[in-house]
């Protein structure tokens, strides 16, 4: 059977794509692609021809079995995303996870992702980290999704659509204290890269106060949560003894 490599490809600056993706991409017989006019456009800048053939959220199931047919009549295929890594919050899982199933070999051809990207700049803990992907899109959902990694301990990474980052920002600001230290990285990689970090509370003010910081692409990074230190950590109850014990005294 023929090879299916998953071939990350560049999250905005092209440069990003790797000698060893290109190679792949022009080498294997077809390339499966969540946008194919999308693709093409990048295929068309390397110079590439390989035809392509969409597979996206909405056909993946179908196409996912008809590209496992050609993996196994011999064919080498390499799976793309619009961009970055596939399968990170991009589609490509039904298809891996199928070609694996029929003993086909899957090879990575590492490269760019966004949350990698704004991880490695943020100076927030980077040895455990949760990536939460696209939190729900309503408020309700959003909001019980967050409630419940308020206390998680290790930095967490969120992926947000742009015109709804300052909510989310609000949200994270009630349901994780305003002093909580977040960063902001938007537009990775591109022109106007950013990457800003604040507590949450300014952190939300600064984007509400320029509206450009709600535009483009961006990934949103937040500290664990910290067991609270000295005086803090003392629950209500021990704080409520120890002040009848304190009246006690001469
Ligand atoms: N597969 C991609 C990856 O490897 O990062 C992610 C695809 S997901 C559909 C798109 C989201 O990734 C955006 O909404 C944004 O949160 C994040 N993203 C992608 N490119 C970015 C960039 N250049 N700067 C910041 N965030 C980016």
């Amino acid at each position: 059977p023929g090879t299916l490599y998953v071939v990350a490809t560049p999250i905005g600056n092209l440069d990003d794509i790797s000698a060893r993706a290109l190679r792949v991409l022009r080498e294997v017989k077809l390339i499966a692609a969540e946008d194919t006019r999308h693709s093409a456009r990048l295929l068309q800048h390397f110079g590439i021809g390989t035809p392509l053939v969409a597979c996206h959220e909405h056909n993946e199931r179908e196409q996912g079995s008809r590209l496992v047919q050609r993996l196994l009549g011999g064919d080498d295929l390499a799976l793309v995303s619009d961009a970055g890594t596939p399968l990170i919050s991009d589609p490509g899982y039904h298809l891996v996870r199928n070609a694996r199933a029929a003993g086909i070999r899957v090879v990575p051809v590492p490269g760019a992702c966004a949350l990698i990207a704004g991880l490695s700049a943020s100076g927030l803990p980077s040895d455990r980290f949760v990536f939460e992907g696209f939190l729900p899109a309503r408020s309700t959902a959003r909001r019980q999704r967050l409630q419940a990694v308020a206390q998680e301990p290790r930095t967490l990474i969120f992926y947000e659509a742009p015109h709804r980052v300052l909510e989310c920002l609000a949200d994270l600001r009630e349901l994780f204290g305003a002093e909580r230290p977040a960063v902001l990285a938007r537009e990775l990689s591109k022109t106007f890269e950013t990457i800003k970090g604040a507590p949450l509370g300014e952190l939300h003010d600064w984007v509400a106060a320029d509206s450009n910081q709600q535009r483009g692409e961006c990934v949103l990074l937040v500290e664990g949560w910290q067991e609270p230190v000295g005086e803090e950590a003392l629950s209500a109850e021990a704080l409520r003894v120890l002040d009848l014990l304190l009246a006690e005294l001469p």
